[in-house]
C-alpha cells in the first residue's frame, strides 16, 4: 500500500485536481475534516472523543486524528493506498503518518500569491441565478446578467486582506512539511498557474 499527499493553497484548484487524481489512480481521497464529521455522526468511540474537543472549541489532538486514519485505511477501498487532502499539517502528524502508511509522493500545487489574490478578489455572482463573474476575467455585461434577475453579490471574505492572511497561514504550515518531505526525496512541486489539463498532466507524470 502506498499513499500520496496533496498540498495546495486556497484558490489553486486543488479540489478539481484531487478529483482527477482519484479518477486516474483509483486512490480514494481522504479529508480529515470529512472523516471527523463522519465519525462524530456515526457515534464511534473515536467520534465521541473528537466531539468533546470540538464542542469545547479545541483542536482535535493528533492521536485522535491518527486513530481515525488508522481505521480508515483498513477499509477495502484503501487496499492500494489513499490520497490525503488537508493532512498532515504538522511534522509530528507527518511522522505519525509515516508509521502507518508508506507515503510515496507529496504533490504541492503552487500558484504565486498575487495570482491567487487576483483570482479570488474581483469575483462576484448574480444573486438571481448564481452565475459567477469576475472584474477582470469575466465581467458582467452592461445590461447585467442574461437571466433577467441581475443583482450583484460579493462574498465579504473575498477581499485582499483576508485572502493574504489565509495564504500566509498556508505557507507557514506547509513550508516545514515541504522541507521535511524534500529531505525524504518525495516532494514534487507542480506549477498550478496554468491550464487545468496541463496541471493534471504534470501531477500524473510525477506520480509515475
Ligand atoms: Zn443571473
Amino acid at each position: 500500500m502506498s499513499s500520496i499527499v496533496l498540498f495546495g493553497p486556497p484558490g489553486a484548484g486543488k479540489g478539481t485536481q484531487a478529483e482527477r487524481i482519484t479518477d486516474s489512480t483509483g486512490l480514494p481521497q481522504i479529508s480529515t475534516g470529512d472523516m471527523l464529521r463522519a465519525a462524530v455522526k456515526a457515534g464511534t468511540e473515536t467520534g465521541l472523543l473528537a466531539k468533546t474537543f470540538m464542542e469545547a472549541g479545541q483542536l482535535v489532538p493528533d492521536e485522535v486524528i491518527i486513530a481515525l486514519i488508522k481505521d480508515r485505511i483498513t477499509h477495502p477501498d484503501a487496499v492500494d493506498g489513499v490520497m490525503f487532502d488537508g493532512f498532515p499539517r504538522t511534522i509530528p502528524q507527518a511522522e505519525a503518518l509515516a508509521s502507518i502508511t508508506k507515503v510515496t509522493h507529496v504533490i504541492a500545487i503552487e500558484v504565486p500569491d498575487e495570482r491567487i489574490v487576483g483570482r479570488i478578489c474581483g469575483r462576484y455572482s448574480c444573486a438571481g441565478c448564481g452565475s459567477v463573474y469576475h472584474d477582470t476575467f469575466n465581467p458582467v455585461g452592461t445590461d447585467g446578467c442574461n437571466c433577467g434577475n441581475w443583482e450583484e453579490k460579493r462574498r465579504a471574505d473575498d477581499n485582499e486582506g483576508t485572502v493574504m492572511s489565509r495564504l500566509g497561514a498556508y505557507h507557514e504550515q506547509t513550508s516545514p512539511l515541504a522541507a521535511w518531505y524534500e529531505t525524504a526525496g518525495i516532494f514534487h512541486r507542480v506549477n498550478g498557474d496554468r491550464a487545468i489539463d496541463e496541471i493534471t498532466e504534470d501531477i500524473l507524470a510525477a506520480l509515475n
